[in-house]
């Protein structure tokens, strides 16, 4: 199937490593141009290089380095991005999570997070969006988790974020009527990336055992309900990603889609 992605203009938050470095390869392939973001201009550069020698497409690829917890990076980004080419679509991807009860999670944790987690894809899709619905086309995307709609009791502030994400995209799609433009959010379930091998990793270490151990357990308790009954891989949730992004996909708008292995059970 054509998707025609050919020569779009992509730029992909959080994505030197994990879901959002997979997403990127993916809209590459598809003959995409490429804006990688991360906040370590080592990171960028080694990921900049893999995906460019991968696709052989190293012009396509471009990385700007900024930290997206605070406006002036998230703007900053935006401008440069823009610069480039006036960006076609625009995947928010990045999400910090990490374990921790809810009574300790302090004031200054809940804001830091919420900037990071939710102001960071308001704000460029705030610099961005106008000069969607200006062309007359745009694909934007939240990348959200199961989360979102079940909230994990040890990661309360990460599930609220996801739930406003999940929020955000139905918001911003509904100021698309008539428009070429469409903004969905993707609720991704459990993935093997450096995020959860960070997360897990320090559990299996305060636990004294591995993170396989981990996620067998995690599928015969609170991961039960999974259909899937494993941890996806980044490529599950970019092969959704690359297709909400395409020409193709046109007539999803306003949609929470279930990258998640079946592990919200209930129908919609
Ligand atoms: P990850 O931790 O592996 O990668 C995060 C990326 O964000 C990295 O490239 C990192 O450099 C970048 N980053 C971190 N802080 C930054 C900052 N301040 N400014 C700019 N860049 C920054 O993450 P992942 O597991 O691939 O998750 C990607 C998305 O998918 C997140 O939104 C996450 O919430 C969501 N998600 C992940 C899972 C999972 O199990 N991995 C499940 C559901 C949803």
């Amino acid at each position: 199937m054509d998707l025609h992605l050919q020569d779009k203009a992509a730029l992909v938050t959080g994505s030197t490593q994990g879901i959002g470095k997979a997403i990127a390869a993916g809209l590459l392939r598809e003959g995409a141009r490429v804006v990688l973001n991360g906040r370590s201009e080592e990171r960028l550069r080694a990921a900049v290089q893999e995906l460019g020698a991968e696709s052989d497409t190293s012009e396509k690829v471009h990385g700007i380095a900024a930290d997206l917890s605070t406006p002036e990076g998230a703007e900053r980004l935006a401008r440069e991005a823009s610069a480039l080419a006036p960006v076609d679509l625009l995947v928010n991807n990045l999400g910090y999570f990490e374990l921790k009860p809810f009574f300790e999670i302090g004031e200054e944790e809940w804001l830091h997070l919420f900037n990071l987690n939710v102001m960071s894809g308001v704000r460029i899709t705030r610099a961005l969006m106008p000069g969607m619905l200006e062309r007359g086309h745009g694909r934007i995307l939240f990348i959200a988790s199961e989360a979102g709609v079940k909230p994990t009791p040890g990661m309360i502030h990460y599930s609220v974020m996801k739930t406003a994400q999940i929020g955000l995209a139905r918001g911003l799609a509904e100021m698309t009527r008539g428009t070429g433009v469409t903004v969905n959010s993707i609720l991704s379930g459990p993935t093997n990336t450096e995020g959860i091998e960070r997360l897990m990793g320090g559990i299996a270490e305060r636990e004294g055992t591995d993170i396989a151990t981990l996620q067998r357990g995690f599928f015969q308790g609170e991961g039960a309900t999974s259909l899937l009954q494993r941890f996806g891989e980044p490529e599950d949730v970019a092969a959704v990603a690359v297709f909400l992004c395409s020409e193709v996909s046109s007539a999803i708008n306003g949609a929470a889609v279930r990258a998640e292995g079946g592990i919200i059970r209930s129908i919609l």
